[in-house]
């Protein structure tokens, strides 16, 4: 039933941090607008995160340029819930119009008018444009060779917020990304018996010759990137700003007791067998770790910066046993396992979104955003312009081009009306 019929020029799926970036940018244009967020502002920080995650870069980068975090230091990682209330302070401070509670259904293009039908939890919206920002990680992703046993506890890392939630054993962490790394740290450290998978990755330093990895690729123009090299698809970055921060580093996870094993590769009859690539995928993982330091080293002497050097930081720890003798086989009762974490990543889901902006393989379609359906865009997504597009301050980049491109097919609409 139709209990609210509005129309207004542009409509805003979803209320994370590109949904709020998304309505300050339009805000700031003048353009009348809605957001539209199905439970609670900057959701995903609340509730789609383990209990003890902090920001991955410290406070003075992984925010908006126009608000800092309150009461705390630069150089801090901020907790996640401090991550979400940071969003809602933002969206108070420059009263932003966003209405919790209410999901979108479904957009479909209007016949013969211009614009969009959004049906929504709380009636019929009409707009003239549509900006998904429903976020890059919105289906988790579990791959098919996951085992069918019953007698296993399996959850997605989306779905992990501590260690007292899983049953007693071991636990197998399938995927070395952020949050591979650091749930399978965190687990070890809480007392359990942990496996961790370990695939292709990039692991920047944490910090080099005092600078955090953070600012090294803004001046390199790495976060600039606007497409990840080829064969570099599917590598994963694995950072961490736990604990105050640290560079994430396989071996010294396995002499801290994590035991380090190649990609996950199958489940059968009660074994779990993986790659013969752990040591590969380390090496590699290091190329990355000491290209980023010969590239800052270059960038300092190009540029006379007085920055202390730091030659021990290219030295690396002897291979823990379970790097130099990699176990490709394991039984999973013998090993004591009953809990896999898949830190498998996301997928997307627009099932909502009933419109020609989607390739033959169901992805968006677009340019930086502007879709190949006019008058709908795509916000936060991996790669949207450049590496930094999921994060916090590239997303609010993305939304100022957006909001731009809005702003001028709103003057073309207008050109010639009275
Ligand atoms: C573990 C983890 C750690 C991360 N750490 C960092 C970090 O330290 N720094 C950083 O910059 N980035 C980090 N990121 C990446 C990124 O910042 C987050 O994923 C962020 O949540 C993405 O924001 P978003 O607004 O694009 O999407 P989301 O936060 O996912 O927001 C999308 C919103 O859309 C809503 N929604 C979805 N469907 C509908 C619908 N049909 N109707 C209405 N509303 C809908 C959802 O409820 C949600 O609130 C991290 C990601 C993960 C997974």
């Amino acid at each position: 039933m139709v209990v609210e019929k509005t129309v207004i020029d542009t409509v805003v799926i979803g209320a994370g941090q590109a949904g709020v970036a998304m309505s300050e940018h339009l805000t700031n244009l003048g353009i009348s607008h809605l957001v539209l967020e199905k439970k609670r502002i900057a959701e995903a920080w609340r509730t789609g995160r383990w209990d003890s995650l902090v920001a991955n870069g410290p406070a003075w980068h992984d925010r908006f340029p126009n608000m800092e975090f309150p009461g705390i230091g630069a150089d801090s990682f901020v907790p996640k819930e401090q991550v979400a209330d940071y969003f809602e302070a933002y969206a108070a401070k420059f009263t932003l119009p966003i209405r919790t509670g209410v999901e979108v259904k479904s957009v479909v293009r209007n016949e013969g008018r211009p614009g969009f039908t959004i049906e929504t939890s709380e009636g019929i919206i009409e707009a003239r444009h549509v900006v998904a920002a429903t976020g890059p990680f919105q289906r988790p992703v579990i791959p098919a060779i996951a085992p069918q046993e019953e007698s296993l506890h399996q959850i997605h890392s989306a779905a992990y917020y501590n260690p007292q939630q899983l049953p007693e054993g071991a636990v197998l962490v399938v995927g070395a990304g952020s949050s591979g790394v650091q749930i399978a740290d965190e687990l070890q450290r809480a007392g359990k018996e942990v496996y961790l998978s370990v695939g292709a990755h990039d692991r920047p330093p944490r910090a080099y010759r005092q600078r955090d990895f953070c600012w090294w690729l803004g001046v390199l123009g790495l976060w600039d990137a606007t497409a990840s090299q080829p064969g570099k698809e599917h590598v994963t970055i694995a950072v961490s700003g736990a604990r105050g921060g640290h560079t994430v580093d396989f071996r010294a996870l396995g002499h801290q007791g994590v035991k380090l094993v190649g990609l996950t590769k199958a489940f059968k009859d009660g074994k779990v067998t993986f790659q013969p690539d752990l040591a590969e995928n380390i090496a590699r993982g290091d190329e990355n770790y000491l290209a980023l330091l010969d590239a800052a080293d270059a960038y300092i002497a190009r540029n006379g910066l007085d920055l202390p050097e730091e030659p021990e930081a290219r030295h690396f720890l002897e291979n823990p046993d379970c790097v130099a003798n990699p176990v490709l086989q394991l039984d999973i009762k013998e090993a004591g396992i009953t809990t896999i974490i898949w830190a498998t990543g996301y997928g997307l889901d627009y099932g909502w979104l009933k419109v020609a902006a989607f390739d033959e393989n169901n992805k968006p379609k677009h340019q930086r955003g502007v879709s190949s359906e006019p008058g709908v865009y795509f916000l936060g997504l991996p790669w949207l312009s450049r590496r930094g597009s999921t994060f916090i301050w590239g997303v609010w980049h993305d939304a100022k081009y957006i909001a731009d491109h809005i702003a001028t097919q709103r003057k073309y609409s207008e050109y010639g009306q009275v």
